[in-house]
Formats: structure tokens, sequence, C-alpha cells
């Protein structure tokens, strides 16, 4: 492994001197990230879409799902004008970069373009990654798929512009929760310090994510909280929070999907419950959106893979097609029978 100077580890270091040959020289790239974006998923494809076309290639950057809409909060993310929807994906990409995403399933309906591509990479941070891509960036110990990219962008020799900040702080906040979870390191702050310091205005990037929303989701978070259930005999007498935000409460209120990510935050701040968990009916593909979140005492990682899904040891989701109850009863079982980690 060549020495970055962020130091990331994992599998990265294997095939980082390949992958930065690899994008040097390709002269058209596709980037995907998961399904239902978030702001690690977005700021990271785009931040490495904007250094990858300053260094001439062409570029497009998408994600498999329909309707191909950027949530209204990830609006002010620079390089949306990288973004195609998925059917203007080239169907046998000569370079596919695959961000955020740990497994081929998460990437919709451009899962066809792993296989189909003349050669597929793989950067990401999940726990639960397949390593799926021919070159594999995985370090699961890395806060954000920002930090990888971030990292990339320096091997490429790439300049940190303002813009690429801005992207790169959106990853980075978003998945450290305002760089409050444990994978905070002192590398993730020196990060955090050289993408201030191109003069990003961190205070609005913040204040649109976090607290800028409209009224109607001020009113749909206090009736699911209102509705939560508390079980404290739940997960072995560790205690399990729960709630529904339903798919006909998000469409009356004009939100989607990405407007509740932060229900699950609120809720898990109950302290009689180790695991919290928000069941979100989708409004467009039916099924439920499982949020799953635990203190440490649970990797709720490893029970929504063993359902499905995946994510990181404390934060984790899975899709669900049965109705609410049978949904978290089926979840409640698994947690029931997941041991308990030393904390
Ligand atoms: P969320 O609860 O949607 O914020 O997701 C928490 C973590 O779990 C993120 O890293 C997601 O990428 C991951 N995750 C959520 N849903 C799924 C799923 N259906 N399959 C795999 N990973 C998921
Ligand atoms: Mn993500
Ligand atoms: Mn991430």
């Amino acid at each position: 492994m060549s020495a970055g100077t962020l130091g990331v580890g994992g599998d990265v270091g294997r095939d980082v001197d390949e992958v930065v040959r690899l994008l040097r020289g390709a002269r058209s790239v596709v980037l995907a990230c998961h399904v239902g974006p978030d702001g690690d998923a977005l700021g990271s494809m785009l931040a490495l879409g904007l250094a990858l076309r300053s260094l001439g290639a062409d570029v497009v950057a998408s994600w498999g799902g329909e309707p191909f809409e950027v949530p209204a909060t990830y609006a002010f993310l620079p390089g949306l004008d990288l973004l195609v929807p998925p059917s203007e994906v080239p169907a046998a990409p000569e370079v596919l970069v695959a961000l955020d995403t740990g497994s081929v399933d998460r990437l919709g309906s451009l899962a066809d373009r792993v296989a189909a591509s003349g050669c597929c990479v793989v950067v990401d941070h999940h726990a639960s990654n397949t390593s799926f891509g021919d070159l594999n960036l995985v370090d699961d110990t890395a806060a954000a798929t920002a930090v990888l990219v971030a990292d990339l962008v320096e091997r490429l020799g790439v300049p940190l512009t303002h813009d690429l900040a801005v992207d790169l702080y959106t990853g980075l906040v978003t998945d450290t929760g305002s760089f409050k979870y444990l994978a905070t390191t002192p590398s993730v702050h020196e990060l955090a310090a050289r993408l201030l310091a191109t003069g990003i205005r961190h205070d609005l990037i913040t204040r649109a994510i976090y607290d800028d929303a409209p009224f109607g989701y001020v009113q749909l978070l206090g009736r699911a909280c209102a509705g939560a259930s508390l079980e404290q005999e739940a997960v072995g007498g560790l205690g399990l929070v729960s709630c529904v935000v339903p798919a006909d409460e998000l469409k009356l209120s004009g939100l989607g999907l990405a407007d509740v990510e932060g229900v699950i935050d609120v809720l898990r701040v109950s302290q009689e419950a180790e695991i919290a968990v928000v069941l979100k009916g989708d409004p467009v593909e039916g099924g439920f959106k499982v949020s799953a979140r635990s203190k440490g005492a649970v990797d709720v990682g490893a029970v929504c893979t063993a359902l499905g899904g995946g994510g990181h040891r404390f934060a984790a989701g899975f899709t669900s097609w049965d109705d609410g109850p049978s949904t978290l009863a089926r979840l409640r079982a698994a947690l029931d029978a997941a041991p308990h980690l030393p904390v």
C-alpha cells in the first residue's frame, strides 16, 4: 500500500494503485451509488465525478431507482449536472465505479452494469460489503465513503476545490452523525479541516441537511413519535423502541422517503431502548424501508444482513414486503436471537 496522507486501511491498499492508474487513463466513466441515495452516496459520487471530469474524462452519474429525483435536501450539491437517469446510463460502461454500495442488488436497475462493464471499481465502507468489483476499495473502518473518495482524489492529483469540498463534507457530516459517531477519528477531523479551509459554508450545508424541512415534516415527526411503542423486554431485555411512518401519510404531506431519514435519530434518543427501529412505508414501490440503530450492544448490521438488507454494525436497514406488524415481529425475533456485544 502506498501511503496516502489519510492512511486509509482495510482492503483499500491492495487495489488502490491500480484504481488510480485505471481512472487516470479512462476516457469515460460511469458512477453509480445505492438506491435511495443519502448524503454520503450522493456527495461521494458527485465529488469523484467532478474530480474525474477535471481530468478530462466523460463522466455520468446515476442510481438505479425510479422516479429519478434528487432529494430536495441535497439539491445544493455541486455536480448535479453529472446526473443522468438510469435509463440513459450506457449498457456496457468502459469503467463503472460503484460508491457507498454494499452489494450488487443495492444498485437497483443498474445492477446489470457490473457484469457488463469493462472494469468495475467498488468504493465503500459497509461492513456487509461483498467486494463485488474487479477492484475493491473497501474499508469498513472508514467513517464515510467520502473519506475514501477524498483519499482517491488526492492520489489522482486533483486539487481540492470548493465544490469538491461541499460534496465531501456532506458525505462526512451525514455518515458521522455530525461528527458524533465512534468512527469519527482524528483523521476525520483533519479531513474536515482541509474541507473547511477551502471556504465552504458548513453552517449552510448542515442547515440544509438537518434544519430545513417543510412544516408537514414536523407534524409527521410528531405523529410518528406519539405513536411509537417501547418494549423493554425485547432484545433480551435491552429494549426496543419502534415506530411506523405509513406511505399514505408521506403522500398526504407531500414528502418522500428521503425527507424522513431523520425520524430514527429522534426515536433512538429513548434511553430505555438499546435498539430503535423505524418502518417507512415506500409510497412509490410499496413495502417498508426499515431503519435500525443500536447503541453498541447489538450488531444490527448482521441482523439486517440476515433479513436481506445490510449496513454497518450500529446503523443498518432492510426492505420488507410484509405488513408492518409481521415485519416488526420478524425483526424482533432476529434481535432476540442476536448475541450481545461487550460494551
Ligand atoms: P438508513 O437506515 O437507511 O439510514 O441506512 C442505514 C445503513 O444501512 C446505511 O449504511 C444503508 O446503506 C444501509 N442499508 C439500509 N437499507 C439497506 C438495504 N435494504 N440493504 C442494504 N443496506 C441497507
Ligand atoms: Mn449511504
Ligand atoms: Mn456511507
